[in-house]
């Protein structure tokens, strides 16, 4: 018998909610996360189709990329759509969970899996997070320094592209006198201890944070452990927007358009190419609005950056950089909900995962 929270705790695992933008709001939007699961519906947009969808099929969770919930909703009268959602949804006792930019941003994420559907290879992330890791600095008696390495580093820590493990220690003497209620591990207490110990330093994280304070309260034999923990500001190059990569074999622009709107299924594609001559092979994308990319995409010498949403004067500042080409929100990001079916059969096998039917693309073409 799932519980909402065990799915929440699952995708939040892998996608944690600190990897989230200022202006998002992923996490459980409605609904009580001890619940138990029915069956799971999975879509783009908790429309109000799609929560009438999880009524008829008997679903009380779904799963979104965009949150229906934006800003405060102040009121709950029914007058627009994600009001009426909201409704509709505790109505039903159905919850709605949302898993948005902190999706983007991961490896295994929207824009791998847009990145598998083109076939790339070499793939990395496009614009790697700042602010990311954090280094915990420790000081530990020689009898215990591998083992509290080997907490931290079971905990998470330590990971270095890669590698794991990845750790750097110095002998030292650290000194302490304890207090009247201490009751210290070495040394007698009231008096000046001197004890070799070796500083142990290990990057992590910050999502990690938590489960790392507590490896090593556990692991240090220490009654009050001496720690640092610093911000970095190196680059975590597991985490962050867009994503780039290799063509097998390079493409003439125009068989490149083709594969594009045929492995997209796209009805029309947007694009710039002032160098039509140029062949395809290094690709740049991003599921949703990735203009903000351009420069990124452009610096590490894409031939190619396909994003959605791109305005007018934007599409101009590709020069004669890239193409720049625009294949529509929807048709960026909807083999998300391949992606979310992927994350959770990993881990649970005995819950019915459905597609949405009504989670259209909500834009039409018209095609004469
Ligand atoms: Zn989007």
């Amino acid at each position: 018998m799932l519980q909402i929270k065990d799915i929440v705790n699952h995708l939040e695992s892998l996608a944690p909610l600190c990897l989230q933008e200022s202006y998002d709001n992923s996490g459980l939007l409605v609904g009580d996360d001890s619940k138990i699961i029915t069956k799971i519906l999975v879509c783009l947009d908790s429309t109000e189709g799609v929560v009438d969808e999880a009524i008829a099929k008997g679903c009380n969770l779904i799963i979104a990329h965009h949150p229906i919930i934006w800003g405060g909703l102040k009121r709950l009268t029914g007058k627009n759509e994600s009001q009426r959602v909201v409704i509709k949804a505790i109505e039903h006792s159905i919850a709605i969970y949302a898993c948005h930019t902190n999706l983007d941003k991961i490896q295994n994420g929207v824009n791998h899996k847009f990145a598998e559907r083109l076939q790339l290879r070499n793939t990395q992330i496009l614009k790697p997070e700042l602010g990311l890791l954090k280094k915990l600095v420790t000081f530990v008696p020689v009898a215990s320094l591998e083992e509290v390495r080997s907490a931290l580093c079971l905990a998470g820590g330590g990971t270095i592209g890669n590698y794991d493990h990845c750790t750097y220690d110095t002998p030292g003497h650290g000194t302490f006198r304890g207090l009247e209620h201490s009751n210290p591990f070495v040394g007698e207490k009231g008096e000046l201890h001197r004890e070799p110990e070796h500083r142990l330093e290990i990057l992590f994280p910050v999502y990690l944070q938590h489960k790392i304070m507590n490896a090593l309260l556990v692991a240090h034999p220490y009654e009050a452990v001496a720690y640092d923990i610093y911000p970095l500001d190196n680059a975590n190059h597991e985490f962050g927007m867009g994503m780039i990569g290799e063509l097998e074999n390079p493409m003439e622009t125009a068989d490149f358009l083709r594969f594009l709107k045929q492995q997209m299924h796209c009805n029309a594609v947007r694009f710039v190419n002032s160098n039509p001559e140029r062949k395809i092979s290094k690709v740049a994308l991003c599921g949703g609005v990735g203009h903000f990319l351009l420069p990124e995409a452009i610096a590490q010498k894409a031939d190619a950056f396909i994003t959605s949403d791109i305005k007018y004067h934007e599409i101009m500042e590709a020069e004669n950089h890239l193409l720049y080409a625009d294949i529509g929100h929807y048709e960026s990001e909807k083999y998300t909900m391949e992606l979310f079916i992927e994350l959770i059969s990993q881990k649970f096998t005995n819950i019915a995962l459905l597609f949405s039917e009504n989670n259209i693309n909500p834009v039409q073409y018209f095609i004469s």
